[in-house]
C-alpha cells in the first residue's frame, strides 16, 4: 500500500494524493493547480499516471483548488466513480461549469491580447462537454456513514467545518493482510465558523494527511471580527470610497454576506448598497439554501424564524455583465463582493482594475491568497501591480481580516493531529497543502511534542509505503 503526493505538496494549491492498494490507484481530490499562467497550464494538463488507470476519486470538498482539474482527468480517459458529499456533489455541478466558463472568458482576453503582441494562444484546459462528463461520475453520500469505494476500500465522510459539504475523509483499506486507516483532512476549517457545523476529529487513525495552510499563524478570535469589519465599513463610507472584496464565490461569499446580515441586525451597518457580484455565487448561494443538514444551530434557528441567512434588505446579487460593468460608472460608498478569491480571474479583475488607483477605496481581503497570485501581490502592498498584462498602481487601502479564514490555525492543526495521536495508532503524519515558511514550524512542533509519529513533508512526487 502505497501514498503519492502530486500537488499541493509544499504549496497550496492543485490538490491530488494518490493511494495505491494492489496496484489499483485512487486519487483523494483532483484539484486546479493555480499560479503563473505558463505553469499553471503546464502543471494543470498532465497526471502523473495515465488516467484510465485511476478507480476512483475521493473528494474532500468542492473548491477548485481541490476539484477543479476533474474535468481534465475525463477528458483524458477517467471512467471510475467521482465520490462526495451531496452538497459538494451540487456545488461541483456549478463550480465546475463555471470554471470552464471562466477559463473560456480569461483565455480569449488574454489571447486578443496576446495576438496583438503577434505571440502563440493559449488553449483552454478543458470545455464544458469534458465537465459533463465528470458530472456523470459523480455519486453522493451522507455524512458519517460508512461506504465502499471499492474492494478493500471503505470511506466515511466527516464534518470537517470548512464550507458547505467539506468532509474529513476516513479511509479504512484493506491489501492481504495490511489494514490501514488514513485520515485526510482535506482543508480543516475552524469552529464557530458562520453557518457550518464544527469539524469532527476522528478517534484514531494510522496515518494522517494533514493540510497545513496556516501551520505557523494564529487566527484572530472570530468574536473580534465583527467590530473590526465595523470599524473598517465605517472609515471607507466616511471618505466616500468602495470597499472591494476578493472572496470565493462558494463560502467567503456567504459568511461574509452572513456576517454583514448580522451587523445589520445589530443595527451597526451603514446603509449603504452590498453587491455580490458573480453569477457563481448567485446559484452558489441557492444550493446554501438547499443543504440545511450541513448547517449549525444557529443558522438552523435563523432558518426556522425565516430569516433568510443569506440575504436581506440591501444584498443586491449581481447577475448580467451589464450590470456589474454599470457598477464602475456608480460612485462609493459602497460594499463589492466579487469572484475569483484569490484575483486569478472573473469579475473581481475588472474592478480591481477600475477602483485599485484610488486611495479613497478599499481592498478588504478576508481569505488566503496563494503565492504568485494577483491577491498575494495585493496582500503585500506592491505599488505596481499587472492586470490583465497591464501595469496599475496599488493606491488604494488594503485590509486585512483573517477571522475570516475557513483555515483551521496553528493551535487547532496541532490539537487535531495531537487527538489523533492519542487514540494510539498513529504511525505516519504527512504534511501537505502548506507553503514551506507556513508548514515547517507546524512540521517541527509535531516531531518535538509527539513521540514515535514519522512526520513527513513530501515534495512532489514523493511516494511512501504504509
Ligand atoms: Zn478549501
Amino acid at each position: 500500500m502505497y501514498l503519492e503526493f502530486w500537488g499541493a505538496a509544499r504549496s497550496t494549491t492543485g490538490t491530488l494524493h494518490l493511494l495505491e492498494i494492489n496496484g489499483r490507484r485512487f486519487a483523494l481530490d483532483c484539484g486546479l493547480f493555480q499560479g503563473r499562467r505558463e505553469e499553471t497550464w503546464r502543471r494543470n494538463k498532465d497526471f502523473p499516471y495515465p488516467p484510465e488507470s485511476f478507480e476512483a476519486v475521493v473528494l474532500s470538498h468542492a473548491h477548485i483548488d481541490h476539484s477543479g482539474n476533474l474535468p481534465n482527468l475525463a477528458k483524458q480517459g477517467f471512467t471510475g466513480k467521482v465520490f462526495a458529499t451531496s452538497a459538494t456533489a451540487d456545488l461541483c455541478e456549478v463550480m465546475l461549469r463555471d470554471s470552464a466558463h471562466v477559463q473560456e472568458q480569461d483565455i480569449a482576453y488574454v489571447n486578443k491580447q496576446k495576438a496583438k503582441r503577434g505571440e502563440k494562444p493559449f488553449k483552454v484546459l478543458y470545455t464544458h462537454d469534458d465537465v459533463e462528463r465528470v458530472l456523470s461520475r459523480f455519486v453522493s453520500e451522507s455524512y458519517g456513514r460508512a461506504f465502499p469505494v471499492s474492494d478493500g476500500l471503505e470511506c466515511t465522510y466527516l464534518d470537517a467545518g470548512h464550507i458547505l459539504g467539506s468532509a474529513i475523509v476516513v479511509l479504512d483499506a484493506r491489501e492481504n493482510s495490511v489494514r490501514r486507516r488514513i485520515v485526510f483532512t482535506g482543508d480543516l476549517g475552524r469552529r464557530n465558523l458562520p453557518i457550518l457545523r464544527d469539524p469532527e476529529i476522528p478517534d484514531w487513525a494510522d496515518v494522517l494527511i494533514l493540510e497545513s495552510t496556516y501551520g505557523n499563524r494564529r487566527h484572530e478570535d472570530i468574536s473580534t471580527c465583527q467590530d473590526k469589519l465595523r470599524q473598517i465599513i465605517e472609515r471607507v463610507v466616511e471618505r466616500g470610497g468602495k470597499i472591494i472584496v476578493p472572496a470565493f464565490a462558494v463560502g467567503r461569499s456567504q459568511e461574509f454576506v452572513y456576517c454583514l446580515h448580522q451587523l445589520f441586525n445589530a443595527g451597526h451597518l451603514p446603509r449603504i448598497p452590498i453587491y455580490v457580484d458573480s453569477p457563481l455565487a448567485v446559484r452558489a448561494t441557492e444550493i446554501f439554501r438547499s443543504h440545511p443538514e450541513c448547517y449549525d444551530a444557529e443558522t438552523q434557528a435563523m432558518t426556522d424564524r425565516r430569516d433568510d441567512a443569506f440575504g436581506f434588505a440591501g444584498v443586491r446579487y449581481v447577475e448580467t455583465v451589464e450590470e456589474s460593468k454599470s457598477l464602475n460608472a456608480q460612485p462609493g460608498p459602497y460594499i463589492i463582493i466579487s469572484a475569483s478569491g484569490m484575483c486569478e480571474a472573473g469579475r473581481i479583475l475588472h474592478h480591481l482594475k477600475n477602483n485599485i488607483e484610488d486611495p479613497k477605496n478599499c481592498v478588504l481581503v478576508i481569505g488566503y491568497m496563494a503565492e504568485n497570485t494577483l491577491g498575494r501581490k495585493i496582500v503585500e502592498r506592491q505599488s505596481e501591480v499587472k492586470i490583465f498584462g497591464e501595469p496599475y498602481q496599488l493606491r488604494a487601502e488594503v485590509a486585512i481580516m483573517n477571522a475570516f479564514s475557513a483555515h483551521a490555525d496553528s493551535e487547532e492543526l496541532f490539537g487535531f493531529a495531537q487527538t489523533l495521536a492519542e487514540g494510539g495508532r498513529l504511525r505516519h503524519i504527512f504534511v501537505v497543502h502548506g507553503e514551506p515558511e507556513r508548514s515547517t514550524p507546524l512540521v517541527e512542533r509535531l516531531r518535538a511534542e509527539l513521540g514515535g509519529v514519522q512526520v513527513h513533508y513530501p515534495e512532489r512526487g514523493a511516494r511512501y509505503e504504509l
